[in-house]
């Protein structure tokens, strides 16, 4: 059996050149006789793979010198109370919920001080990005806080916030290197690499320097403060060092490939694809305002929730793995991540068509 397409949300697909150069170089990494798995974190190979990895990342985003890069562990979950437990100074910041992660991120911020939901789109299942142009952010906030892209609804700001120079920290696990950011505008951007960048068990948090600190909340962990890790270039302790390696690779096929404008562009024309057809089909619809649409995510149902379950079971029987939707929400969901080629997307169109074609009454 060779590969399937596969539509996870995450883990998710992963770029074959780079899963073909780590089978090659698994029981020999480069002439050190042993796997990057069984290396030490403190070994001069991999100081070299965690460092290349490093500066490919900051060239890919740009990032400029005043921010560190921090690869850790506990996935973007931990990053739910690192956050707070960090930054809060006054102890008041504000998120936007827009969905299940931004709600989690936010109910875990209250064990830590007084949070504010500013906005939401839960009226309307999360179907959409509320207007973030004039808020009411509080005064004393010590941060803002949104998920940039939301992996199970499948919106995604096209704009960011209007902080009113508050620090705005964004979750952007599933759309990790999908296209440029500019870092700037950020205190923390991070996420979990499993959507878009590599294997489960590394988090990338990029921060601004002046908020990595020792002013943290008391009784902070010495693992949940950003400047021990900061300090110590991420080899506190053992870092997640095979996954690491493999986001280095990732890294390295992003630039190959021309960087994230090339990618951008790359998943703008991918993502078309499935959304053309939805909005024309009489079977199949998006659920997302067609503003707010997600490049990486892309829900739709057929209305029918026998048809549905119709659908992923042909679908994955023609080699379409993993299209169902996430279990809070039904229907179907294809994610389609900067690994995704065209061709997995165009395929699953045609069969779409058929499907429709069968079914339609
Ligand atoms: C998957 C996901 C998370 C949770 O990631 P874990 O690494 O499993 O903790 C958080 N935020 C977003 C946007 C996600 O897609």
């Amino acid at each position: 059996m060779g590969r399937v397409y596969n539509f996870s949300a995450g883990p998710a697909v992963l770029p074959e050149e780079v899963l073909k150069e780590a089978a090659e170089e698994m029981l020999d990494y480069r002439g050190t006789g042993m796997s990057v798995m069984e290396m030490s974190h403190r070994s001069k190979a991999f100081e070299t793979i965690i460092e290349e990895a490093e500066q490919d990342i900051r060239d890919l985003m740009n990032i400029p010198d005043n921010y560190k890069v921090l690869f850790l562990q506990g996935g973007a979950s931990q990053q739910f109370a690192m956050i707070p437990m960090n930054l809060m100074k006054n102890k008041v910041a504000d998120y936007i919920i827009t969905g299940q992660w931004a709600k989690k991120a936010y109910e875990e911020a209250k064990k830590y001080g007084k949070v504010n939901a500013i906005a939401s789109s839960a009226d309307k299942t999360f179907s959409y990005i509320p207007d973030c142009s004039d808020l009411p952010i509080s005064e004393d906030a010590d941060y803002v806080y949104i998920c940039e892209n939301n992996t199970i609804y499948g919106t995604k700001y096209k704009t960011l916030p209007n902080t009113k120079g508050k620090v705005l920290v964004s979750d952007v696990s599933s759309c990790f290197l999908s296209e440029p950011v500019d870092v700037t505008k950020y205190g923390i951007i991070y996420g979990g690499v499993q959507k878009n960048v590599g294997p489960a068990g590394v988090v990338i948090v990029i921060i601004r320097e002046d908020l990595i600190t020792e002013d943290t909340l008391p009784g902070t962990p010495t693992m949940l403060k950003y400047k021990i890790h900061a300090d110590n270039k991420s080899l506190y302790n053992t870092p997640p060092a095979y996954g690491i390696y493999i986001c280095g690779k990732v890294f390295k096929w992003l630039k190959k490939k021309g960087g994230l404008a090339a990618m951008k562009e790359f998943n703008e024309r991918k993502a078309a694809i499935l959304y053309d057809y939805l909005d024309q089909s009489k079977l199949f619809k998006g659920t997302v305002r067609k503003e707010d649409r997600s490049l990486m995510n892309v829900p739709f149902v057929t209305g029918n929730e026998e048809l549905d379950a119709k659908f992923v079971k042909e679908a994955k029987a023609a080699g379409f793995e993993n299209l169902k939707g996430h279990r809070t929400v039904g229907g179907m969901r294809a994610s389609i991540y900067n690994a995704m080629p065209m061709e997995g997307v165009e395929k699953l169109v045609e069969f779409m068509k058929k499907f429709e074609a069968e079914n339609l009454k």
